[in-house]
């Protein structure tokens, strides 16, 4: 079946993308989801986890306390690749039974580290939602109630945005407003239900 990869940096416009698929009957995965899924109480990485950085990293119901093992893996790189290599192949799999489920004619997997995951290796083609950069610390700031300067500081931890665009096989602008964006993904969708079919 035909794999579209959304992508684009924090506040690119991810989400408002994939709503706008979904309203047209495409079934979205989101990374994200697969993430907090093999993290859940009851999952062999949780116990994992838990092992490797004391008790301390899970809250007093059981469930991960995410913001800390962010602040962790934030402050060291062995940590992150330690922690990468243990849930990344799961996320896939969690990912790839998702796909598999799908019942629309092409499906989207939305995922925020398409490129720096190796997530696009599940995907036939990378669609890339693109703003620029000040635009990108705006709109997650206004959404998110933070301050600019953690968002630039996302920004500066993901894949530059150069680098994200020359992998793209489709760009959407999203620099204008909600209205822009919906006219480009229409006809993007009818290209995709058209390649869907000749696949
Ligand atoms: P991402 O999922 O890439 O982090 P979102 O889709 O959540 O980004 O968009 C970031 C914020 O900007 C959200 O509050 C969203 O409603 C808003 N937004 C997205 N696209 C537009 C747009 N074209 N015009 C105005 N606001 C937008």
């Amino acid at each position: 079946m035909l794999t579209i990869g959304l992508t684009g940096g924090i506040g690119s416009g991810k989400s408002a993308a994939a709503d706008a698929f979904r309203a047209l009957g495409i079934n979205v995965v989101d990374a994200d989801w697969a993430a907090r899924v093999v993290v859940q109480p009851g999952q062999p990485a949780l116990a994992d986890i838990a092992a490797h950085f004391g008790a301390e990293i899970l809250l007093e119901n059981g469930a991960l306390d995410r913001a800390k093992l962010r602040g962790l893996v934030f402050e060291s790189a062995g940590e992150r690749t330690w922690l990468e290599a243990l849930l990344h192949p799961l996320i896939r799999e969690e990912i790839v039974r998702a796909l598999a489920a799908s019942t629309s004619p092409y499906a989207i997997l939305e995922s925020p580290l398409l490129i720096e995951s190796g997530q696009y290796r599940l995907v036939d083609r990378i669609c890339v939602v693109d703003v620029p950069e000040n635009l990108q610390v705006e709109r997650a700031s206004n959404r998110d109630q933070s301050d600019p300067e953690g968002i630039r500081k996302i920004i500066a931890a993901q894949i530059p945005r150069e680098e994200r665009l020359a992998k793209a096989d489709d760009i959407l602008d999203n620099s204008g407003d909600l209205a822009a964006l919906q006219a480009q993904i229409e006809p993007l969708h009818q290209r995709y239900l058209k390649l869907a079919t000749t696949d």
